[in-house]
């Protein structure tokens, strides 16, 4: 349920609310400031609540309204309409994903494999535009015998990395036990398609700081997928970023799985929270990403996760997918004059004089 208040509510008359709320019927208001509007989401046992009853206990209050979806703190009702921001800290700065913001690319390799790569790697994508720097130090490999990830050695390398770039760092969580020392170094902690599931993970990382991108389930229903979300909102972490990675498709001879564009106007009418598309393990041939990247732009993606690696014939792990530096270069070109479209694309920071 939520309660609207009306533009130019006195604050205090929002938290006498809350603390009624809370004292006298028992609730857990939480207070969310919108651009225009101050909503009061109240989650729990709300179905025996009178909205008439709650309208009256203040002439500030707009209109009392159910959240019908499964999803409260995800759905677009919890916010009345309103996208969210999520803002990062990088080292160059606050970084915006929402769909208010400029788009935001995050590029890298697929796993973090020496010292020498991770460093070209992030400087060539930073050269290019990209504000993140992705690559994975944990690795969940279909197989046990394939490359896991160098782990811990490797979020050195990523903190080498950020360092000479000032890119904010994204990679991937498997293990909760692991969390302490990759948020030492992640701005954005990732957690995995096979992982959206894992609802003991979604509620420690929900219980932390940083961030969180959840990707969508190999075969999970867009309901499923904000369902991990409210996961993550519900355990105290409002930073959620949605990547649509691809779905699990029964041809998979041409392509690795089936990215899902239409997820953005549907997630558009139902949620808040910012989106991702990762054309790159969506279709898992670097020769398909670059359509599918400015398909997503055209959509209205809030932001891109693109696998570069500066060899890909001798990647570690998927190499098929990932683009070269100079690909990679010429593509954030051609996605700009479409974002530029869009109204979506980073003005040029002015040359310092
Ligand atoms: C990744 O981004 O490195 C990855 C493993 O992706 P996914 O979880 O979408 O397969
Ligand atoms: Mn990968």
């Amino acid at each position: 349920m939520i309660i609207v208040m009306k533009i130019g509510t006195p604050e205090a008359e929002i938290d006498n609310l809350c603390n009624d709320l809370t004292n006298n019927w028992g609730l857990s208001p939480e207070k969310i400031v919108g651009r225009y509007k101050v909503v009061i989401g109240l989650v729990g046992d709300t179905a025996d609540l009178d909205p008439l009853q709650l309208q009256e206990m203040s002439s500030w209050i707009e209109q009392v309204l159910r959240v019908e979806r499964p999803y409260k703190r995800a759905s677009l009702e919890f916010r009345h309409g309103e996208a969210s921001e999520v803002v990062v800290s990088t080292p160059d700065g606050p970084v915006s994903f929402g769909h208010d913001h400029p788009l935001v690319v995050v590029a890298g390799p697929c796993s973090v494999e020496n010292e020498e790569m991770i460093i070209e790697t992030a400087e060539r994508v930073k050269a290019a535009g990209a504000k993140f720097l992705r690559g994975g130090a944990y690795k969940p490999r279909t197989s046990p015998y394939s490359f896991q990830g160098h782990g811990e050695s490797a979020l050195g390398l990523l903190a080498a990395a950020k360092e000479k770039t000032g890119l904010g760092v994204i990679t991937e969580l498997m293990d909760a036990a692991d969390l302490p020392k990759l948020t030492e170094v992640a701005d954005v902690v990732q957690i995995g398609a096979r992982n959206m599931h894992n609802f003991s993970l979604l509620k420690k990382v929900g219980a932390q700081d940083k961030p969180v991108l959840l990707k969508r389930g190999i075969s999970a229903t867009i309901e499923e997928w904000l369902m991990a979300a409210e996961y993550i909102l519900a355990a105290g972490n409002p930073n959620v970023i949605l990547c649509e990675r691809g779905i699990r498709t029964f041809d998979r001879q041409y392509a690795r799985n089936t990215l899902d564009l239409s997820a953005i106007p549907v997630l558009r009418s139902l949620t808040h929270l910012p989106i991702m598309i990762d054309p790159s393990h969506g279709t898992g041939r670097a020769e398909y990403v670059p359509a599918m990247a400015m398909a997503a732009i055209a959509a209205g993606t809030d932001s891109l996760m693109i696998e570069v690696h500066p060899n890909p014939a001798k990647a570690l792990s998927d190499g098929p997918q990932s683009l070269m530096p100079d690909k990679f270069d010429q593509l954030m070109q051609e996605m700009a004059v479409i974002g530029q479209t869009m109204k979506r694309w980073p003005q040029p920071q002015p040359a310092l004089v």
